[in-house]
């Protein structure tokens, strides 16, 4: 017989507060348990496709469990069923594409979020969530050492959390096309926004979104602008393309540039980019500068890494994830704009059941209107839980750690005849490979690469993933190795003995 002693008067079995408590204990457990046992498992699940699926019972459950006791079967389906099924992205061995570091702090205000359940939309919803977001965004602004009028209690600036580097793209993308619009440029207009060629898929993808790209392969509207030798876009380029797109009739509206690339890590350079808007027409038009630090953001805690950003005084937002390599567990986008009304123009809809006299007050700031869904989570304080934890002083001992490793994983590949880098260390990126043998083809050059890491890979004990560098200046495209280092986890001894299986893995 189930307890029936927690059913309400609709017989619905809720978990009364003391059987969550001790359930929840029960997986506070399990979640610390699987820290210690991390490096147990194989990095990369090992599963076939469709392998988690067939264990899986097709249709619901019509009874729901026998109270706590029946918890027991769920767990045990979490040990069998799911955990093979995983691949261990905070396993000290995870070197792939690029880190998602999660933390204890980070962990835990998650669950204080779900705990409260609270939706915090408008400041009305919960005057906590926006405003405790507010004082952990601008305390980022110190952190990286970003433009005061970034900041909320600038005259026209300030920071939101959104979910993801695609979104605040995507929001970056719809504000400066309202802005050239309210500038006098057609609705109708032939639109058209750049990125380097190593520009995230997400630039393209939110083209695609806001109907300026009309499709994945519409060139004409995404100007994926070629690069140096060391992938950083070519300022002179852009300008070409500009102009002939002015010459066109095109509407050039949007520029986003990338620091810290997701293939190479490579920085444009922001600086001559804000040049050419402003040397062209489209600053005075009101085109917009985005950067797109996603990964590379959150070095800038470190003064000695701020000159990846050689100047920020063009640049209209500038977006990076905590959820990379800022210890904070996905999600979490921190985004800045110099331009806040942009924002609200692009996207401020009131329908007549959100009104309220905080909102209409103008006193308060409803994130509603700086992001594209309605409904927030309320994530800053998994934020604002390792901001605290850590301080300043942590978060840089935690990015200068990866950095010194990655240093140490490239003074190995140097050593090694048969290695080579692919391109200079970018952080706690390593991008490298096996040399060229003489007289070796470039394609069979990669193939071994290829079958390298897939030999690695498969031994469960790291996991690295790979990319093509495109030809550049004469060369050809190179199949490369990524070794991307930040796990919380990660120690001394794992990128040692990452190094040490490539090399017993060379054939
Ligand atoms: C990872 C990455 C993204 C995408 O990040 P999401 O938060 O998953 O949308 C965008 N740009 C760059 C440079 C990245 O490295």
């Amino acid at each position: 017989m189930r307890d029936e002693s927690n059913r309400g008067d609709g017989g619905v079995p809720h978990l009364s507060p003391e059987e969550f408590r001790e359930l929840g204990h029960r997986l506070v457990d399990w979640v610390a348990d699987y820290q210690q046992r991390l490096e147990s498992f194989p990095v990369r699940s090992q599963v076939a496709p469709g392998e988690v699926a067939s264990k899986l019972p097709l249709r619901p459950p019509e009874e729901g469990l026998d109270g706590v006791k029946g918890w027991d079967a769920v767990l045990k389906d979490l040990e069998d069923v799911i955990l093979p099924g995983v691949t261990h992205w905070q396993s000290p061995s995870f070197f792939a594409y690029f880190p998602a570091n999660a933390s204890g702090p980070a962990v835990l205000g998650e669950l204080l979020s779900a705990g409260l359940g609270v939706q915090g939309m408008l400041w009305s919803t919960s005057p906590a969530a926006t405003e405790l977001e507010t004082r952990v965004v601008d305390w980022l602004v110190d952190l990286l050492g970003l433009p005061e009028d970034f900041r909320s209690t600038s005259a026209r600036g300030g920071g939101v959390i959104q979910g993801t580097a695609s979104e605040a793209t995507l929001v970056a993308m719809v504000a400066a096309r309202e802005r050239v619009r309210r500038g006098g440029a057609p609705a109708d207009s032939e639109w058209v926004a750049y990125a380097s060629t190593q520009a995230h898929s997400s630039v393209l993808k939110a083209a695609m979104l806001c109907g300026v790209a009309h499709g994945a392969e519409d060139t004409t509207h995404v100007r994926l602008i070629e690069t140096n030798d060391r992938y950083g876009m070519r300022p002179e380029l852009l300008e070409r393309a500009i102009l002939q797109d002015l010459e066109a009739g095109r509407v050039p509206f949007f520029v986003c540039a990338t620091v810290g690339s997701t293939s190479s890590g490579a920085v444009d350079p922001v600086r001559a980019i804000g040049e050419v808007m402003a040397r062209t027409p489209v600053r005075s038009t009101g085109g917009w500068l985005h950067i797109d630090a996603a990964w590379a953001g959150s070095a800038l805690v470190c003064p000695e890494h701020r000159d990846l950003l050689d100047s920020m005084n063009r640049v209209d937002s500038f977006a990076f994830n905590p959820h990379k390599w800022l210890l904070t567990n996905f999600d979490c986008n921190a985004f800045f704009t110099r331009d806040r009304q942009a924002l609200l123009d692009a996207l401020s809809v009131t329908p007549e059941y959100l009104r309220n006299a905080a909102s209409a007050s103008g006193a308060v700031i409803d994130y509603r209107d700086w992001q594209v869904p309605l409904g927030r989570r309320f994530r800053a304080l998994k934020l604002w839980f390792v901001l605290r934890h850590y301080g300043a002083k942590g978060l840089r001992a935690h990015i200068r750690e990866h950095v010194r490793l990655a240093k140490c994983f490239e003074s190995w590949v140097k050593e090694d005849a048969r290695f080579e880098l692919a391109v200079p260390r970018s952080l706690s990126l390593v991008c490298f490979r096996l040399k060229p043998l003489p007289g070796e083809s470039a394609k069979d050059t990669d193939a071994r690469n290829r079958e390298l890491l897939e030999r690695v890979n498969a031994s469960g004990k790291v996991f690295l993933t790979h990319t093509v560098l495109p030809s550049v200046e004469e060369a050809p495209a190179r199949y490369i190795l990524r070794m991307a280092i930040g796990a919380a986890t990660t120690e001394e001894r794992h990128v040692r003995a990452a190094w040490e299986l490539l090399v017993a893995s060379v054939r």
